[in-house]
């Protein structure tokens, strides 16, 4: 899987802090320009590391993107977990917040990024747009990971791709909730799975669900 990335992309995805490795940060590139022009949905922005590669290819592909974050992190990233790290704290809130950190990914995609800040379940209940690219890479707990899944996966159009990062089919490698979903999408979602490189897992909508 090889795609051209321009090097000052490459620069500021490796210097946005995030969960992405390199190799299914390329894979993520690559596939995203074969989705269709329209409305592209991420959901989990972080500081938006994942989200300068997709508004990249969204750029090339004539397509826009909106990416989904209330910006104060998962369970994982709070204090004392595993995730958590100490320099995204504001410092007079004392909770984390990782907005101020996205703007500069904002700023460098203005023109074809919107950011939602709201929690997920907000942004279910008013979206409504036809989907050409799902990427869903926010809360990982089960029950908010399949709300994620039931609320945006309908949305994506027949043809349309349905992306899932961080599934690990063995628990011994990380938590199953995103392997749930893909399980899920293959099974009863209408989905096909067409990709797997690393923990992404690419899907693609055969029929649409009645
Ligand atoms: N795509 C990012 C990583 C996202 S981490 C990257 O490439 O680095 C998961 C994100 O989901 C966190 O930023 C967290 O704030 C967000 N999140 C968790 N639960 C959420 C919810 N219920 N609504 C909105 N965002 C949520
Ligand atoms: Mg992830």
């Amino acid at each position: 899987m090889t795609g051209s990335i321009a090097p000052q992309v490459w620069e500021r995805f490796t210097s946005t802090t995030g969960f992405m490795p390199e190799d299914e940060a390329r894979a993520l590139h690559a596939v995203a320009l074969e989705a269709g022009a329209g409305t592209w949905l991420e959901i989990g922005t972080y500081c938006g590391k994942s989200t300068v590669l997709l508004a990249d290819a969204a750029r090339q592909a004539g397509a826009r993107l909106v990416t989904v974050d209330h910006h104060h992190g998962s369970e994982e990233n709070q204090p004392g977990w595993e995730w958590h790290d100490t320099t995204l704290v504001d410092e007079s809130t004392g909770r984390l917040d990782t907005l101020p950190h996205f703007r500069p990914v904002l700023d460098a995609n203005a023109d074809v990024l919107s950011a939602v800040v709201a929690d997920t379940r907000v942004v279910a209940t008013w979206w409504g747009s036809p989907v050409q690219l799902l990427f869903l890479d926010g809360n990982h707990t089960e029950d908010t990971a399949q709300h994620d899944y039931r609320a945006f996966a309908p949305h994506v159009v027949s043809g349309g791709l349905l992306l899932v990062h961080d599934v690990f089919p063995d628990p011994v490698d990380g938590g199953q909730a995103p392997w749930h979903v893909v399980q899920a999408a293959v099974t009863d979602g209408g989905f096909e799975q067409v990709g797997e490189y690393g923990s992404l897992r690419v899907l693609r909508r055969s029929r649409s669900v009645g």
